[in-house]
């Protein structure tokens, strides 16, 4: 029986919060510049609102600016994308985040090319995609890169593991396999269509599960020591008539099998805001030519 330690998310989020707070404190001594990030959201979707809420909480928090851009749910394409091209032309924003999902009408891919690459702090712009792949100098997508994070708070170096991505999504799966591909690990991505799943993960030395469907990678999915990484947040409900939030990986099974895991919530969730605001204090950096701080 393996001994299972938890990877404690919120702890590495925390720590990587003051490291952006100390690096836009010093910003403002040096070059009088607070990063600006602009946030828009389309409709009210539920947890859209919390998450912008939260990103905006976090942004101020920091010590960076945080401005939030609203639109009807029956927004145009064409009114969002006049609003993108402000944000863009706009020199006190750094950072332009449109939280998706978009309502119907709009076309996220036309909305996401419209953003500045520079200013692109999700990492879906192609070019920024398109430079992760290369190993270029790109905007990283939040939830992958503090994946990778915690990876290498855990492992060290990745150097040769062999890594399994459950999952293809652009947000997650794929930027997850070229992160996981630059640290030398040898990649599988695998989605709804692969054949056998269970032996495919168990393959893993590195498991990062990022399916959205609760609980489906059971304990003999497991390598012995494995380093599991569960990006799912699923909602199921609870006893008390409340819903209580679950992984893609069966937690308590995991215990006893995996090396490492990270627990839902309080395991990737917080390092996604946490990467969020880094990299509006990266762009900052960037669109100034100012050194980089090591974050
Ligand atoms: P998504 O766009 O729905 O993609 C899900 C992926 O999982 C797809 O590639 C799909 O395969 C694959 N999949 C679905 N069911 C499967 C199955 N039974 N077996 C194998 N593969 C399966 O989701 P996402 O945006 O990547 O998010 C994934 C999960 O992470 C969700 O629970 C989401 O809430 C969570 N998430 C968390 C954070 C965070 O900050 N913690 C951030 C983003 C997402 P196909 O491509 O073949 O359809």
């Amino acid at each position: 029986m393996v001994e299972t330690r938890l990877i404690d998310g919120k702890a590495a989020a925390q720590a990587l919060r003051a490291r952006v707070a100390a690096a836009a404190a010093a910003l403002k001594a040096q070059h009088a510049i607070v990063p600006g990030l602009a946030a828009v959201l389309v409709g009210a979707d539920p947890s859209s609102e919390i998450y912008v809420r939260g990103k905006a909480k976090a942004t101020r928090a920091a010590g960076l600016d945080s401005v939030e851009h609203r639109l009807p749910a029956a927004a145009g394409e064409a009114e969002l994308l006049r609003l993108v091209a402000a944000l863009n032309a706009d020199p006190a924003v750094d950072g332009i985040l449109v939280q998706l999902p978009l309502p119907a009408q709009i076309d996220p891919h036309r909305v996401i090319e419209a953003i500045d690459p520079a200013k692109d702090v999700d990492g879906f712009h192609p070019q920024n995609v398109g430079r992760l792949w290369s190993g270029g100098r790109a905007m990283v997508p939040c939830t992958p890169y503090g994946c990778l994070m915690l990876l290498r708070q855990t492992l060290g170096s990745l150097t040769g593991a062999e890594a399994v991505v459950l999952g293809r999504s652009n947000i997650v799966g794929k930027p997850m396999a070229a992160l996981l591909l630059a640290e030398n690990c040898s990649v599988g991505l695998a989605h709804s269509k692969s054949r056998d799943l269970p032996a495919i993960a168990r393959r893993a030395d590195i498991l990062v599960a990022a399916v959205g469907r609760p609980e489906l990678v059971r304990g003999g999915w497991i390598k012995p020591g494995a380093t599991v990484i569960d990006v799912g947040v699923n909602r199921l409900p609870g006893a008390d008539g409340k819903s209580r939030l679950v992984g893609d990986v069966a937690f308590a099974e995991a215990q006893g099998v995996a090396g490492a895991i990270t627990p839902v919530p309080g395991g990737v969730g917080p390092m996604t805001i946490a990467c969020l605001l880094r990299n509006t204090l990266i762009a900052a950096c960037r669109r100034r030519g100012i050194a980089e701080p090591a974050l």
